[in-house]
């Protein structure tokens, strides 16, 4: 059994090693991507579901290195977080959906994503204010969609931050609704102007229990006065249930894939309210 462990830390140790060195060529290439210009934005397409029309986007990020090809977020976001990189990355994004939308027609929102770490550095507020006023988009077309992990440590800067972009206009979505700890608690606590229920609930909303919680989260929505988005519809069964249980907005393969700023614009111009 002796020797046998002994194997098995041969065995473990240049494996390790291995997954630290590609790490580091991760943050390496991360690092080296933004002055390459290798970030580009898709954006998907949310419509209002009773009148049909597309009232806004959202921005997606996308990066598309020379040598991994395209990273998917969910591949990138959280290493760029750890880093730090996420700032000026973030930073980067906001600027560019603002850009992008002050071209669509002018009651259309734009949807940009937000990390924790954004929010908890200094000066996210002013790099908001500083994006709108570039592009000229009124702050009243901006939301900001923060994850429950924003709110986790109820920090007074976030508090702070989330109130004073509020007062100027812009409103705060909170993403990924159902999968935390205690989304009702937040919702108590800070101030939100939408919630977007998670692709999961949507994807078993077929299921009885699930088609209740969904029910629950429109109902809850309506009473708060608060606009529910629903992520991930991708059948037209699933848009019917959300349509006959009063939900707001959908968002998802049905309505629209993530498209490049140029298809978008087309979609936004023959489908969106005037
Ligand atoms: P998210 O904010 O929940 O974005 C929705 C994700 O669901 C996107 O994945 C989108 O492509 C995907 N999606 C949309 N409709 C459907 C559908 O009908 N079915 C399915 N199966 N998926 C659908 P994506 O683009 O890979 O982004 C993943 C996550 O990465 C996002 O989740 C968001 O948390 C993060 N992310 C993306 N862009 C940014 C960004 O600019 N900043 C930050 N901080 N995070 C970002
Ligand atoms: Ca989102
Ligand atoms: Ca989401
Ligand atoms: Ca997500």
């Amino acid at each position: 059994a002796k020797s046998e462990g002994r194997n098995l830390y041969r065995f473990f140790e240049p494996g390790m090693d291995a997954m630290v060195q590609a790490r580091r060529a991760l943050e390496t290439d991360l690092e080296a991507a933004l002055p390459h210009q290798e970030f580009d934005l898709d954006f998907q397409p949310i419509m209002n579901i009773e009148s049909g029309e597309i009232v806004g986007a959202e921005a997606l990020m996308r990066w598309h290195s020379p040598t991994r090809g395209t990273v998917a977020p969910d591949n990138f976001i959280a290493v760029a977080e750890e880093t730090g990189l996420i700032v000026p990355l973030g930073e980067w994004a906001l600027r560019k959906a603002c850009a992008t939308a002050a071209n669509w027609p002018p009651a259309l929102r734009i949807a940009v994503n937000v990390s924790a770490v954004q929010l908890k550095s200094g000066g996210f507020a002013r790099s908001v204010i500083s994006a709108l006023a570039f592009s000229g988009v009124p702050a009243s077309r901006l939301e900001l969609e923060i994850t429950e992990t924003v709110l986790m440590d109820e920090s007074e800067t976030v508090l702070r931050t989330l109130r004073q972009l509020r007062g100027l206009g812009i409103r705060i979505a909170l993403d990924d609704f159902g999968t935390g700890y205690s989304s009702l608690g937040y919702l108590r606590r800070f101030p939100v102007d939408k919630i977007k229920i998670d692709r999961s609930f949507i994807r078993d909303i077929g299921n009885r229990d699930t088609a209740a919680i969904v029910r629950t989260i429109i109902g809850l929505g309506a009473e708060l006065g608060i606009t529910v988005t629903a992520e991930g519809v991708e059948t037209e069964m699933q848009l019917d249930i959300l349509r006959g249980n009063g939900c707001v907005e959908a968002q998802g393969y049905l309505i629209g894939v993530p498209s490049k700023a140029a298809d978008i614009q087309r979609l936004l111009k023959s489908r969106a309210l005037h």
